[in-house]
């Protein structure tokens, strides 16, 4: 049930930290085996009336990272998301089950994805297709589910008996004392700490990272916030219409939306080409979202000065000039299509999530390799050669490619590395600190891959997989 701080217990078996989608996910299965004593802290409300706290933001070095990729409220991203979905490759999930980086094999991993059709995901068959095989293409099926999948709908189990919710309240750090875990946190400036017997990170990966960053516990620091992934993506060119693209444009039927995504068949990358109808002129797309990206973080933001009013209304009215002209040459070229690249993102490295002490504010820097360039421009040429046709304004160079399909997607992954070994990893199988067996973290930081399947079914496939096995 809701209560505030000054109800609170001083102590609970199960501590979760965020009412999004993974959150609401581990307390329902938590609740269904059973379990009492759990308190879920969320720093957004009910109905957030304020979905983005400035504290949310992302600060991005290199690419763009969307203003409100982070929702800030019960059913957390699930409030703004699109409910589009689809599973990772078999190769990709045994790959690292393999190299003892990812918790489940990917039949186990087909377990828990059938699971997920109890909070309202498309079924496993549903992502089948009757694509024969080709032979340099291969298909890859995207589901979206209508109207969307909201979390938020799930928010009865806030009020079960078993469960202490407290709203507004913002998990800054855990604190190990000698014999226990304790999380802090804040309700309107006011800090406290309660003791947890099992504590679930389930803040997002951004936040999860920043809260692992700032807890006093055992952790493997050095390799913290490597590997972040995301899913830029951008339109690449605009092609004659064919009815050979008929099978891979997006169709409605009842309360789905399906496409077939085209990738390059013998490929170490999953890329992906979207056909949609319709024409772009890449560049003017590019821009228009940039200013579209530029309005955004203007929102909620008064125009306290001269300067700032003008600068918006120069951008909006720029913003929707482009929109008008985007219109007219789509009408003039109505039997066009227009092509969509997805990029996969490696877990590199040098990509990473930072956290700035002297400010509070997470930083993130990470950008598409020349390995990931070069499997986009293959898998661009490729499509033109096996449909024999040109695409209009395809970029020329690596460079203007690496541009045009920069933009942000807002799936973020990695930077809490999972695995066996505790060298060069931060949590390992069982999605525990290493050496904090008690502080677990799940969702989409701890993935070692990201793909290019639409990863929330997955996230709560892992964390009913969690529950299931590791927290009963
Ligand atoms: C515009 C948009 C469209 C998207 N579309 C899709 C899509 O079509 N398909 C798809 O698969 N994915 C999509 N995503 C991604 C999807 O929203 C995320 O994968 C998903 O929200 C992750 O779930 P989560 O529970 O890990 O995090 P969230 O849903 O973000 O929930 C985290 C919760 O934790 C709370 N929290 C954070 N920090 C703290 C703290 N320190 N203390 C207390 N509480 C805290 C937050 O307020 C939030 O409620 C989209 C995202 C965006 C932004």
């Amino acid at each position: 049930m809701q209560i505030t701080s000054d109800t609170i217990k001083k102590k609970y078996n199960y501590i979760i930290v965020g009412a999004g989608i993974v959150g609401m996910t581990v307390l329902s299965e938590l609740l269904k085996i059973g379990k009492k004593d759990i308190l879920i802290v969320e720093s957004g409300t009910m109905l957030s009336s304020q979905p983005y706290p400035s504290d949310k933001k992302v600060y991005s070095k290199k690419y763009i990272i969307k203003q409100n990729s982070q929702f800030s409220g019960v059913g957390g991203g699930s409030n703004v998301w699109g409910s589009l979905n689809a599973i990772f490759e078999k190769e990709l999930v045994d790959k690292y089950y393999n190299s003892k980086n990812f918790p489940l094999k990917y039949s186990q991993y087909l377990k828990y994805i059938k699971k997920t059709k109890n909070y309202g995901f498309p079924d496993i068959s549903e992502f089948q297709h009757n694509q024969t095989d080709e032979d340099v293409l291969k298909v890859k099926k995207f589901v979206q589910v209508t109207p969307n999948i909201r979390f938020f709908n799930f928010s009865s189990v806030l009020e079960n008996e078993n469960v202490d919710f407290i709203q507004n309240c913002y998990a800054e750090k855990i604190i190990k004392t000698e014999s226990n875990k304790k999380l802090a946190f804040t309700v309107k400036n006011d800090f406290h700490e309660i003791y947890g017997e099992k504590i679930i990170l389930c803040a997002n990966t951004i936040e999860n990272y920043k809260l692992l960053r700032k807890s006093s516990i055992n952790i493997n620091h050095k390799i913290l916030g490597e590997g972040f992934m995301n899913h830029p993506k951008g339109v690449v060119g605009s092609l004659k219409n064919n009815k050979k693209f008929k099978k891979y444009i997006s169709k409605s039927l009842k309360n789905r939306i399906t496409y077939l995504g085209i990738q390059q068949k013998d490929s170490s990358y999953n890329h992906y080409l979207n056909i949609n109808k319709g024409f772009k002129i890449p560049i003017i797309y590019y821009v228009s979202q940039r200013l579209l990206g530029s309005l955004e973080s203007y929102k909620g933001i008064l125009p306290f000065s001269i300067n700032l009013f003008m600068k918006k209304y120069v951008i909006l009215i720029l913003y929707y000039l482009i929109r008008i002209f985007e219109k007219i040459i789509d009408r003039i070229n109505y039997d066009h299509v227009y092509l969509e690249l997805y990029n996969e993102v490696k877990f590199n490295r040098n990509n990473k999530i930072t956290y700035h002490k002297e400010n509070n504010k997470v930083y993130v820097n990470y950008e598409l390799g020349d390995g990931e360039l070069n499997a986009a421009k293959d898998l661009i040429n490729m499509f033109e050669n096996k449909f024999n046709c040109k695409i209009k304004f395809k970029p020329k160079s690596k460079k203007t490619l690496k541009k045009l399909t920069s933009l942000d997607a807002s799936h973020h992954m990695g930077g809490v590395k999972c695995g066996y070994f505790k060298e060069n990893s931060v949590i390992d199988l069982d999605l525990s600190v290493h050496g904090e067996k008690d502080i677990f973290i799940c969702g989409g930081a701890i993935f070692p891959f990201s793909g290019v399947a639409n990863p929330t079914m997955s996230y709560v496939a892992l964390a009913i997989w969690l529950v299931e096995n590791k927290l009963k």
